[in-house]
């Protein structure tokens, strides 16, 4: 069979490979450390799971509109004002199947065939895909750690040509974690508004964030910016929500009215009675997000220390999201090998930077429970010993 010439150019997602494969070895019985899939270990809180139960139980079984439950739109829309300082009404929010189907449909609707998307490298595996599968052409800028990760005004500036259509910003970042600082999206939003471009700002680790760092939404910056500016934004991280499929995307009105169209005919609505958990999330207590985000912040110190203290590997210390990028260039291994041979050899799953864009790093998910990452550091440990001694 022929299959279209953009699927040729597209790989599966390595981050839900690894994880698949670290839960096929658990299930063999074999004693495996995922540092995988950044999917958080705990249940989706009791008030969230007794909301969806309510509404399943009060016949929310029907189809619904494709844009979501009104409900929903408008907590949305009020979180999005009150807590991000984003003037956003009902109408200009779409209910998605999660954060990376907002994105998709967004660039679905957006982008025409050699459109130009710049993304910051190391990025989350899924966007320069992303705009593939919609024709576009992804172009890629790459960062370090003597930049802290963090894309700069000069280069997002020296970037655009008269293709570019989008900016992808990622502040919590997936993978490195690093957090975007005030006056840093400040600069980045002159540059949007100056060369008249669009950005999305992925907020999906928002509320996961150390340390006093403040998050702060591109588009509260002014009117500007505002108008060019689309949210991408979900349940998964902050109300560990990873199955429910649960995301949204905000923006101004002819694009969620296109995406709205999009998924009428794709995918319509997302499931009814799920997102009766979502009301249930914005509308209630918040005391859980901070529960978990405490003990992301333990689990941080904890593994950034043992890390740290392994010769021949290091990371920064990230600010936000549930991940470590750690540098593995002093071990001569290129990261697929690094990630194989662990996984292997000590039965520890991590991520290869390469999928991420950054061959000289692996990404570590710290979104497990405490006992796995103390034998999964110890058992790291021994792996990076056995490379220097060789
Ligand atoms: N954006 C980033 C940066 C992510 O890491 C993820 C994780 N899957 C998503 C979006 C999408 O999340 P989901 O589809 O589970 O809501
Ligand atoms: N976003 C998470 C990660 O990067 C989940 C997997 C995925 O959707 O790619 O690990």
């Amino acid at each position: 069979m022929k299959l279209a010439a953009r699927f040729g150019q597209v790989p599966a997602s390595l981050t839900l490979a690894i994880a698949a494969k670290a839960k096929a070895m658990k299930a063999e019985g074999l004693d495996v450390c995922s540092f995988s899939a950044g999917e958080p270990d705990f249940d989706t809180p009791a008030h969230i799971r007794a909301a969806a139960k309510a509404a399943l139980d009060a016949g929310k079984t029907r189809y619904g509109p494709a844009a979501g439950e009104p409900k929903l739109r408008e907590a949305i829309a009020n979180k999005l004002r009150q807590e991000n300082s984003l003037a956003y009404e009902r109408c200009n929010v779409i209910v998605t199947n999660g954060g990376k189907h907002s994105l998709f449909n967004m660039m679905l609707a957006l982008i025409e065939t050699g459109d130009e998307v710049i993304i910051p490298a190391p990025y989350w595996l899924s966007y320069p895909e992303m705009v593939k599968l919609a024709d576009g052409k992804p172009v890629i800028v790459p960062t370090d750690a003597s930049s802290c990760y963090k894309i700069t005004p000069e280069q997002l500036r020296a970037s655009i040509t008269p293709k570019t259509k989008l900016f992808i910003l990622n502040s919590p970042c997936n993978p490195t974690g690093i957090v975007y600082t005030p006056a840093e999206i400040k600069a980045l939003a002159e540059v949007v508004v100056e060369q008249d471009i669009l950005v999305v700002s992925d907020e999906i680790y928002e509320k996961i964030i150390y340390d006093r760092v403040q998050h702060l939404s591109i588009g509260a910056l002014g009117t500007e910016i505002f108008e060019r500016t689309i949210i991408s934004g979900g349940f998964a991280k902050a109300f560990s929500m990873t199955g429910w499929r649960l995301g949204y995307l905000a923006g101004p009105v002819e694009l969620i009215d296109a995406v709205t169209t999009i998924q009428s005919h794709s995918t319509s609505n997302v499931c009814t009675f799920a997102q009766y958990g979502a009301i249930a999330a914005l509308e209630g207590s918040l005391d859980c997000v901070e529960n978990m985000r405490q003990a992301f912040a333990q689990r941080r110190k904890i593994m950034f220390e043992r890390i740290n203290a392994i010769d021949g590997i290091s990371c920064p210390k990230p600010d936000g999201a549930f991940y470590l990028f750690v540098n593995i260039s002093k071990t001569g291994l290129k990261s697929l090998e690094f990630c194989k041979t662990l996984l292997e050899s000590q039965q520890v799953a991590v991520v290869p930077g390469i999928a991420f864009g950054t061959d000289e790093c692996i990404r570590l998910s710290y979104a497990t429970d405490m006992n796995s990452i103390e034998k999964g550091m110890d058992r790291l440990e021994k792996f990076v010993h056995s490379l220097n001694s060789m």
